[in-house]
C-alpha cells in the first residue's frame, strides 16, 4: 500500500535524526540507583515532543522509593490528538539505566557511533527503543496528519528497580487504563522480529532461622542459626529443586531453560556482619570474633509459571520449613514476603499483537516469534493496576546485551523496528474504519 511506502521512506530519511536522538539520550546518565538526571532527561524528551505538537505533562512520583528533591522521580507523558476521536496507541519506555559497571572499552555515556552501532549504557535497554518509537510516531503524524485517535509516548522512571515511581505510579493515576489508552507497546529490547506477550511470576521472600549465641569455643552451649539454615538448603536441594524441574509451562518463555519453574538464592547472611554492615567500618580487616550466630537470613527469588498459583508456590517452601520444625531439634524460622508479581500473558489474538505481527511480516518478510520474558518488566503494572491487557513488549536490540559492558544497539535494527511501529500505529488507529 502507498502509505506503507510513504512511512518507510520517511523513516529512512530520518535515520540520522534517529541516531542523533539516541546518542543525546545516552549522554544523559539516568543511572538507577540512585535515579540520576531523571528530570533533565524527561524535559529533553518533553521539549522535543512539544515541538511536534504533543501536549506534554510531567508527573513526579512523590513519596515513592528513592524520591527526594535531589533525586526526583520525574516521568513524562506526551499525547498527540488526531483530527477526530478514536483509539489511543501508547508507547512506554523506561528512561532509567543500570550502572555502567566495569569492563567498558568505550565511554558508557559517550554515545559512540561506529560500524552501524550506537554504544552506551542504555543504548539497547532501552533508549534505542524509545528513540525508535518517537521517530515512528513523528513519521506517522507527518505522513498522515488527519489521523483518528491519539498517540502517546511516555518516558518513565525506575523500571530497573521495580517501576514503583514510574509505570506503577502512573497506572494508579489512570494513565494506563481505558478509556484514556487502548493499546500499549513497550519498546524493550526483545529483538526486531519477536513480540513479547508477558512474563513469568515472581515471589521474593526472606527466610530467617534462629539460634542462641554462645562462645565459639563451646558451641554446644549455644545453637547455630547457620546450621539450621543449612538444613533448609539441603531440603531445597533434595525436595524442592527436583520438584521445580518437573514443572514445565505452555508459555513460550525464552530462553529454553526458563520454560520451567526456577528459584535463585539471592543472598545468605549469618553471624557477624561483614565490613560495612552492623557498624563495622568498610575497611575493617581484622579477625572475626568467635561467636555462635543466633540469626541467619536468606533471600529467595522464585519465578513461577502461569499454570501455578502463588498460594501453592509459597506453600511448597512453607511446607519444607514446617516439616523441619517438627523433625529438627530447636528449629525455628520466620518468613517475610518481599515482593510478589503474578504472571501475565497477553492473548495472542489481541489487536496489538496482530498489528505488530503484520508490521513485522510487511517490513521483515517473516512471521514473528511470540515469546514470554523470564523476568518481569513494566507490563505487570499495566495489567494489574491499569487493568489493560492489550499490551506487549516490542523493540529493537538484543536482549542479551542489556546490562553488559559495551552495550550497543544496531542502527538498522532501530530503523526497521521504527517502521514496524509506524505500521502498527496505522493498523491500530484505522482498525474497523472503512
Ligand atoms: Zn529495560
Amino acid at each position: 500500500m502507498p502509505l506503507l511506502e510513504e512511512l518507510n521512506r520517511r523513516i529512512d530519511d530520518k535515520t540520522s535524526d534517529l541516531v542523533g536522538l539516541t546518542v543525546d539520550l545516552i549522554r544523559i546518565p539516568t543511572i538507577n540507583p540512585p535515579g540520576d538526571a531523571y528530570t533533565p532527561c524527561a524535559e529533553f524528551i518533553g521539549r522535543r515532543l512539544l515541538s511536534r505538537g504533543f501536549q506534554v505533562e510531567y508527573v513526579r512520583a512523590h513519596d515513592t522509593p528513592g524520591d527526594s528533591d535531589r533525586f526526583p522521580r520525574t516521568n513524562i507523558i506526551a499525547r498527540r490528538e488526531g483530527r477526530a476521536p478514536g483509539k489511543t496507541v501508547h508507547f512506554n519506555s523506561h528512561i532509567d539505566v543500570v550502572e555502567a559497571g566495569d569492563g567498558w572499552t568505550l565511554d558508557p555515556f559517550g554515545g559512540d557511533v561506529r560500524d552501524g552501532k550506537i554504544y552506551g549504557r542504555g543504548s539497547c535497554d532501552m533508549k534505542g527503543g524509545l528513540a525508535a518509537s518517537i521517530i515512528a510516531a513523528e513519521a506517522y503524524i507527518e505522513a498522515y496528519p488527519d489521523f483518528f485517535g491519539a498517540i502517546e509516548i511516555s518516558g518513565t522512571v525506575d523500571e530497573e528497580s521495580g517501576g514503583f515511581g514510574g509505570v506503577a505510579h502512573l497506572a494508579s493515576k489512570g494513565y494506563f487504563s481505558r478509556p484514556r489508552v487502548d493499546h500499549v507497546i513497550i519498546p524493550e529490547p526483545l529483538n526486531k522480529d519477536r513480540i513479547c506477550l508477558g512474563h513469568r511470576g515472581v515471589w521474593w521472600a526472606e527466610i530467617e532461622t534462629f539460634g542462641k549465641q554462645a562462645h565459639g569455643s563451646m558451641p554446644f552451649l549455644g545453637d547455630c542459626a547457620v546450621r539450621h539454615m543449612g538444613s533448609v538448603l539441603s531440603a531445597f536441594e533434595d525436595e524442592l529443586y527436583p520438584q521445580l524441574a518437573q514443572k514445565r509451562t505452555e508459555m513460550p518463555v525464552v530462553p529454553e531453560g526458563a520454560k520451567q519453574s526456577t528459584m535463585n538464592i539471592n543472598s545468605f547472611h549469618g553471624g557477624e556482619g561483614e565490613p560495612g554492615t552492623h557498624g563495622k567500618p568498610l575497611d575493617y580487616s581484622g579477625l572475626p570474633s568467635p561467636n555462635v550466630p543466633d540469626s541467619c537470613r536468606m533471600v529467595i527469588d522464585r519465578r513461577f509459571l502461569i499454570e501455578e498459583d502463588l498460594g501453592t508456590v509459597k506453600g511448597e517452601v512453607v511446607g519444607i520449613l514446617e516439616s523441619l520444625k517438627s523433625s529438627r531439634e530447636n528449629f525455628n524460622y520466620a518468613i517475610t514476603d518481599l515482593m510478589e508479581v503474578l504472571p501475565t500473558m497477553t492473548d495472542k489474538d489481541a489487536p496489538v499483537v496482530k498489528a505488530v505481527s503484520d508490521g513485522i511480516s510487511e517490513v521483515l518478510g517473516r512471521q514473528p516469534d511470540l515469546v514470554i520474558s523470564p523476568g518481569t518488566y513494566d507490563q505487570k503494572h499495566i495489567a494489574r493496576i491499569g487493568h489493560l491487557h492489550d499490551c506487549i513488549a516490542y523493540g529493537p536490540g538484543i536482549l542479551d546485551l542489556a546490562h553488559m559492558a559495551d552495550e550497543y544497539v544496531g542502527i538498522e535494527d532501530m530503523v526497521q523496528s521504527a517502521k514496524v511501529m509506524s505500521y502498527a500505529i496505522h493498523a491500530l488507529l484505522t482498525e474497523g474504519r472503512a
